[in-house]
Order: C-alpha cells, then sequence, then structure tokens
C-alpha cells in the first residue's frame, strides 16, 4: 500500500491534506490578499483606499466602496432601479443564466452589476453610478441598462450632474440583442443629459472594455482616469493579430490612452473627489467654492468643454 495512505495530519491523510485548495468563498472570506510583495491584510489595504502603498496598484472595489470612498462611508442614499424581466432568452451553456445571477446576487448583495446613488460633495448634489466587476464581470445586461438610464433620468429630474464609474467587460452575452441593444439607449440617454445642459463626468475603473467603452462610457464631458487601469474596445492580443505589429507594454492602459487624448487626466483615487467637484463646481459655476490654484491646475482639462460650451 501506498505509504501516503498510511500517514496522517490531524487526522487526515497527506493526500487529503494537499488535495484540498481554497474554494472562492474561501478567498472571498479570508482576511488576505495578494499584490507585488504577497500577500497583504484586507484591512489594511482598505484603510488605503484599496491601494498598494508599494506598488500603487488600484484593486477592483464593489460600488458600495466606491460610494464610501466618494461621498464618505453611508454618506450617500442608494436609489432602487427598475428590475426588468429576467433571463428573457431562458439561456443555458455549462450552467443557467438564472444560476448566475444568483450567485452573482449572493457574491455582490447587489440585484444588478450597476449602482446608483445620490450625494452631496462639497455642496454639490451629484447622481453617481459605478458598476461592480464582481456581478458577471461588470457586464451589460437589461437590468444595468435600465439603471443607467434611470440615474440619468433622476439627473435631469434633480437637475443634478451625472457621475459614472465605468468597469467591465462590454455586453452580456446571456442577453445577447437585448444587451447590444442597451449600447444604444445609454447613448441617447446620455444625449438627453446633453441637452439639459448637466455635466457628465466618467472615470474610468479597472478593466472597462467592449460595449461599455463603444458607448455610455466615452460620453463624458470629461474623462477621468485610476493609474494603471484598462481602457480599451478589443483586446490587446486581438489587435496586436490584426495590425501584426509588436505593441507597446502600457497599450490600452489608462496613462497611454491619456497620452492619446481619449482620456483627460489620469486621478489618484484619494484625489478623485476634490478633483471632480472642482470640475463641477466650474460646470455649474460654483466658482466661488473653488480655490484658485485647483482652477489653474485643471484649465487644461476644461478648455474643451468651454470651448463647446461658448
Ligand atoms: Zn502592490
Amino acid at each position: 500500500m501506498n505509504w501516503l495512505t498510511k500517514v496522517k495530519i490531524f487526522g487526515e491523510s497527506i493526500k487529503k491534506v494537499f488535495k484540498k485548495r481554497p474554494t472562492k468563498e474561501d478567498i472571498k472570506n479570508s482576511e488576505w490578499t495578494s499584490c507585488c510583495k504577497g500577500p497583504i491584510l484586507k484591512k489594511e489595504l482598505e484603510e488605503n483606499m484599496w491601494v498598494c502603498n508599494s506598488c500603487n496598484k488600484h484593486h477592483r472595489i464593489g460600488s458600495k466602496e466606491r460610494f464610501d470612498i466618494f461621498f464618505g462611508k453611508n454618506a450617500y442614499e442608494i436609489l432602487d432601479t427598475p428590475l426588468p424581466t429576467e433571463d428573457p432568452l431562458n439561456w443555458n451553456d455549462t450552467k443557467s443564466y438564472k444560476d448566475r445571477l444568483k450567485e452573482a446576487r449572493k457574491k455582490t448583495d447587489q440585484n444588478c452589476g450597476v449602482m446608483i446613488a445620490r450625494g452631496n460633495i462639497k455642496g454639490i448634489e451629484i447622481i453617481a453610478g459605478a458598476i461592480n466587476f464582481d456581478f458577471i464581470g461588470g457586464s451589460i445586461g437589461a437590468a444595468e441598462g435600465e439603471a443607467i438610464i434611470y440615474g440619468v433620468q433622476k439627473a435631469i429630474d434633480n437637475q443634478s450632474p451625472y457621475v459614472f464609474f465605468p468597469c467591465g467587460g462590454g455586453q452580456r452575452m446571456f442577453e445577447s440583442p437585448i444587451a447590444l441593444a442597451n449600447m444604444t439607449r445609454t447613448t441617447l440617454a446620455i444625449n438627453e443629459l446633453k441637452k439639459n445642459n448637466l455635466p457628465y463626468i466618467v472615470c474610468f475603473t479597472d478593466p472597462t472594455a467592449g460595449g461599455i467603452t463603444a458607448s455610455f462610457a466615452m460620453l463624458g464631458d470629461i474623462h477621468f482616469a485610476e493609474p494603471g487601469c484598462m481602457i480599451a474596445f478589443a483586446g490587446k492580443r486581438v489587435i496586436q493579430a490584426t495590425v501584426k505589429e509588436e505593441l507597446s507594454s502600457d497599450f490600452q492602459t489608462a496613462e497611454f490612452v491619456e497620452k492619446h487624448g481619449f482620456v483627460d487626466k489620469v486621478v489618484h483615487r484619494k484625489d478623485l473627489n476634490d478633483q471632480i467637484s472642482l470640475i463641477l463646481s466650474i460646470l455649474l459655476k460654483k466658482n466661488s467654492e473653488v480655490k484658485s490654484e485647483l482652477i489653474n491646475e485643471t484649465s487644461e482639462i476644461i478648455e474643451p468643454f468651454t470651448k463647446t460650451a461658448s
């Protein structure tokens, strides 16, 4: 008999002990995660807005964590967004779409991948939206499209600016044409916001790609991005295989996209609140609340908008 089956560790055979791998649930419930220097306590990262002090990696965060950082811990109201009919195509592959939705809801404590909140920063009422990447890769289906449009409607009703933090891989294949239709619907909604002369600020977070980049996320008056985040339409390997050229290592990073004009400014997570409220103060002509040195610092960013306005 194999000796491995005989030797016991804590009452279990060596084979059994080594076979045990952490489940997704174990990883989620663990106090630890990993970054450049190996294991790091989640609590330590959380205290630093989920940004690593050593390598400046901006770790992915959920919608609630995003609002906690943007508006202040629990200093906002989450708005109930409409929930359309689920699983309209009755989709099944390795598992059913209904089961995927159930799992995503359990994992994120959200009804859909987009959360809309109302809050106040420096005297400015803001309607904000954020996508949670943990909800089926941040993909957009009918419910997510409805939530984005609901946020636009709220912003118009309140005459408030709309701030959006996108991420995700694009439209959700389990809802195929219905998901694709939401590229057009969200684009039309953003146009309504613009007809009402309300500012629409986008802050890209990691990773934003596909139909999200190709619709509402690229229509901001001002585009911010978190350092190092991926912003793309098609993936790097697909493009490389098409153009048959070696692409630079920073291709599709926020810094690369900024250099090529699709992002106005890459901003550290801790400064986003200040920068966004500053831009909004200027756009809403609340200049008295704005520090002059910050206006100079951001004049390059607002120039395109003021040109359009004049
Ligand atoms: Zn790190």
